[in-house]
């Protein structure tokens, strides 16, 4: 039997890149003798096994079959006939479509070094339609290589656009599709993922409540860019280039979501936008059964993001009620993720990108004195049950208006 390197590993070796996990692809060997080896076998669809050692990834050369609609409709047939041209065939990308030896002799029948070379992104064969999970791929994988000039070849965009107007993206499962998702909003180039899936209509299939709000304007004076479509696709950008986590990056992805409902004889003004788009988060959330910490901090940012940018102008108790929102005496994690969504949202803005947050830290303030409101003198003074609650509300009312003029005096 041979083995090779094939995947991440080879691509990001020739880019230069670190190489963290690495596929390996098996050919002329037989189930029985990986397990001979001591390989333990994984996944009940896959010929895929761990190595007994490292545990790194190795897969029987296979060939692959659609069936049927969505993911569940492959078949595979894993035979020592297989070869290495034939597996690698199959793959996505020429750049994923090449193999090396222990030598470093790489193969690449589909030019994926030369496509390299030139920063393209294109698919390997008319197969590459058959999985509509390729469409996001291809869009993850253009958020991470933008910073390196890779664009997405005409003619695999035009298959991209095919598969977006076949519906069949609709047949992904919630689960494949958030793990592409939440792997490209963590990329360096997160905005790209979103304008890519845009132009090959899928992002419309997907997340059409995104979609929306290209075309739509907010007022001039505090939006420079005037779309907010653009407007979504800088803050994004900008959570990237502030290192924020998935939490933050998906609450900056769906913060204004509600914006796209404004009728238009009340543009460029969107009243409560903040509350309509509350059911379309939930939607979107619902969709990709998003982890429970992502869905909570869109649907807060949603609902709150204009709070956080008037919170110098607020009266103690709307900020009282702001940080009772937020719960964050428990949460106090929640609450920095909060602000930073609401400086990427300042932030997010043409021309604007460098301007100070004051609201920021003013935030911070009012929630350390909010914190720092002792329970222990109420108790001693006899308050208990919902008594106690009352009291202690009252105390950090006042603690807040102190702050409050002291902060802004
Ligand atoms: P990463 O650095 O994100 O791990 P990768 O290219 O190694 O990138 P994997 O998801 O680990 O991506 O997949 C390994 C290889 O398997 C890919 O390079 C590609 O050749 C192939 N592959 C994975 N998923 C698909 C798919 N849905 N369709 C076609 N080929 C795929
Ligand atoms: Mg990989």
């Amino acid at each position: 039997m041979q083995v090779y390197k094939v995947g991440g590993a080879v691509r990001d070796r020739l880019l230069g890149l670190p190489v963290t996990d690495v596929d390996r692809v098996v050919v002329g060997a037989t189930t029985e003798e990986m397990l001979a080896k001591g390989f333990r076998p994984v996944g009940a669809d896959f010929p895929v096994f761990l190595h007994p050692k490292t545990g790194e990834e190795y897969a029987l050369a296979r060939t692959e079959r659609k069936s049927g609609r969505g993911y569940g409709g492959f078949t595979f047939y894993a035979s020592p006939e297989v070869t290495l041209e034939e597996d690698l065939i199959r793959r996505d990308l020429t750049i994923n479509a090449m193999a090396e030896d222990d030598q470093l002799n790489l193969t690449d029948p589909y030019h994926g070094q030369r496509d390299l070379e030139a920063r393209i992104l294109r698919h390997v064969s008319p197969a590459f339609a058959e999985d509509p999970l390729r469409v996001l791929r291809v869009a993850r994988f253009a958020a991470r290589y933008a910073g390196l000039g890779f664009t997405v070849a005409d003619e695999t965009m035009d298959l991209m656009c095919q598969l977006s107007e076949s519906g069949e993206l609709q047949a992904l499962t919630a689960e494949r599709s958030w793990k592409e998702i939440s792997r490209a909003l963590m990329e360096d180039h997160p905005q790209v993922f979103i304008q890519v899936l845009r132009d090959c209509g899928a992002l419309k299939e997907l997340m059409p409540e995104v979609d929306a709000l290209f075309g739509v304007p907010q007022p001039e004076t505090h939006h420079p860019e005037i779309d907010t479509g653009l407007h979504t696709l800088s803050v994004l950008e900008q959570s990237a280039l502030h290192k924020q986590p998935l939490t933050v990056r998906w609450a900056c992805l769906l913060h204004d979501l509600g914006k796209g409902l404004t009728p238009e004889e009340e543009w460029p003004r969107h009243i409560a936008h903040e509350h309509t788009g509350l059911k379309l988060i939930k939607a979107v959330n619902e969709r990709f059964k998003v982890p429970k910490d992502c869905q909570e901090l869109a649907l807060l940012v949603g609902q709150y993001h204009t709070h956080g940018h008037r919170a110098l102008e607020l009266k103690a108790s709307t900020l009282l009620e702001l940080l009772q929102s937020f719960d964050i005496y428990r949460r106090p994690q929640r609450f920095e993720e909060f602000i930073s969504a609401c400086e990427m949202d300042a932030r997010g803005r043409k021309g604007l990108e460098q301007r100070s947050y004051p609201q920021a830290d003013y935030l911070r303030g009012a929630a350390k004195a909010a914190r720092e409101v002792a329970v222990q003198p109420l108790l001693e003074q006899g308050f208990k049950g919902p008594e106690l609650g009352e009291a202690l509300k009252r105390e950090r009312l006042k603690a807040l208006k102190a702050y409050k003029e002291a902060a802004t005096a």
